[in-house]
C-alpha cells in the first residue's frame, strides 16, 4: 500500500523528486550575480530541475542525473550519498571552461533531471529500475551525464545506451572492473560492470580503453580476461612512461568516431587529491593530469558519461566531491561539443 500524501492522493511509485510547478524555458544556471553561489536550492550546476516528461517537452539535450545507489559495493560503502554532495558542491562551478572557452549551457539545453529510481535493498531490482529510467532518457533522445553511486551503476546505464549496438568506451579507473564474480559466483558488483557489459554486447571490447589501472591484485584474472577480449589496458606506469599526449592520442584512435561512452571512477585520481572513495589506490593521477587527459578527448562522438565512486562518509571536507564535480564539468563540456548531442540544435 503506497504512502498517502496529506490530500489522500497516492504518491507516485519510484518517481524522482517532484518537478517544479512549471517547466522553465531557459536552461541557464542561476547567475551568481543575482544570487550568491552558496545560496538557493542546490541543483546540478544551478540548472533548472525538470521531471522526465517535462524534459522531453522542453527539448533537453543533456540531462545531469544522480544515481544514489551503492548496492554493488564490495568494500567501504557510502557512494549512495554521492549525488547529493556533488549537487551541493556543483553550485561552485562557473559556466565557462577556462581553457577551451566552451560554455555548455549556451551550446545545449542542459537540465538537472533529479535522481534515477533505485532500490537500496535489492541489487537486481535496482539494476532494473536504473536501466528503465535510462531507457526512457534514450528513447526521448536525451544524453545522460551521471553522478554515482558505485561503479555498478554504469552497467544498467550501458544496458540502455548500448541496447541497439555495442558502444566504445574510455574508462578512467584504478581498477579494471572486469572481474567475473565475487562471493561464490555473485555476478553483479562494482568490480564486474564492464565484464557484464561486454558479455551482454553493450560494449565492443576492441573499442574499450582503460586508463590508470594500478594497485595490488588478487590474481590478475580480470586483466587476463580483458586482454583476451581485446580491451586496451593502460596501466598508470605506462601513462608515466609515454606521457599523457601519446596515451590519449592512442585512446582517441581506438574509439575513432564510434559512439563512445566515457566512465570516470574518482579513484583514477590519487588519494592525495581524492581520498573520499571506497577503494583508494596510491600512485594515481593528479587532478591536473586528469583535467589534461579529459580535455584531450574533445570532439569525440560521446553518447554519455559518468563520474562514480565519490563516497561522502569518507569525504568529511567535501574535497573529493569537489574534485568529482570539477571533473563532471569537464565531461559536460565534452558532451556539449559532441556531435552525438547536436540532434536538436544543429
Ligand atoms: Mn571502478
Ligand atoms: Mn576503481
Amino acid at each position: 500500500m503506497p504512502l498517502k500524501s496529506d490530500g489522500g492522493q497516492p504518491l507516485p511509485d519510484a518517481a524522482p523528486m517532484p518537478a517544479p510547478p512549471s517547466a522553465p524555458t531557459s536552461f541557464q544556471p542561476v547567475s551568481a550575480f543575482d544570487l550568491p553561489r552558496y545560496a538557493g536550492l542546490p541543483s546540478f550546476m544551478r540548472l533548472p530541475y525538470l521531471g522526465l516528461d517535462d524534459a522531453a517537452t522542453a527539448e533537453v539535450d543533456i540531462a545531469i542525473v544522480g544515481v544514489p545507489w551503492d548496492g554493488g559495493t564490495t568494500n567501504r560503502p557510502g557512494t549512495r550519498h554521492g549525488p547529493r554532495q556533488l549537487r551541493d558542491l556543483s553550485t561552485m562551478i562557473r559556466p565557462v571552461h577556462p581553457v577551451s572557452g566552451v560554455n555548455p549551457f549556451t551550446l545545449r539545453n542542459v537540465a538537472d533531471l533529479g535522481d534515477s529510481p533505485v532500490n537500496p535493498a535489492d541489487v537486481a531490482d535496482a539494476l532494473d529500475r536504473i536501466a528503465g529510467f535510462y531507457g526512457k532518457l534514450t528513447s526521448r533522445g536525451i544524453t545522460p551525464l551521471s553522478a554515482g553511486g558505485d561503479h555498478l551503476v554504469s552497467y544498467p546505464i550501458l544496458k540502455a545506451l548500448g541496447a541497439d549496438a555495442p558502444l566504445a568506451m574510455i574508462h578512467f579507473d584504478a581498477h579494471t572492473d572486469l572481474f567475473d564474480s565475487y562471493f561464490g559466483g555473485f555476478k553483479y558488483t562494482h568490480g564486474t560492470p564492464f565484464r557484464r557489459a561486454i558479455e551482454d554486447g553493450y560494449l565492443d571490447p576492441r573499442r574499450v580503453v582503460q586508463i590508470g589501472i594500478r594497485g595490488t591484485m588478487y590474481d590478475g584474472a580480470d586483466v587476463a580476461w580483458g586482454l583476451e577480449q581485446g580491451v586496451r589496458i593502460i596501466r598508470i606506469e605506462e601513462v608515466e612512461d609515454r606521457g599523457i599526449d601519446s596515451v590519449m592520442a592512442e585512446a582517441r584512435s581506438i574509439v575513432g568516431d564510434h559512439p563512445t561512452y566515457l566512465s570516470f571512477d574518482i579513484d583514477a585520481i590519487d588519494p592525495a587529491f581524492a581520498p573520499g572513495t571506497g577503494t583508494p589506490e596510491v600512485g594515481g593521477l593528479t587532478t591536473r593530469e586528469a583535467q589534461r587527459m579529459v580535455r584531450l578527448l574533445s570532439g569525440l562522438n560521446l553518447v554519455g558519461a559518468d563520474l562514480v565512486e565519490v563516497s561522502p562518509p569518507f569525504d568529511p571536507s567535501g574535497g573529493t566531491a569537489w574534485v568529482g564535480i570539477s571533473m563532471m564539468f569537464e565531461l559536460l563540456c565534452l558532451l556539449a561539443t559532441s556531435p552525438a548531442t547536436l540532434r536538436r540544435k544543429a
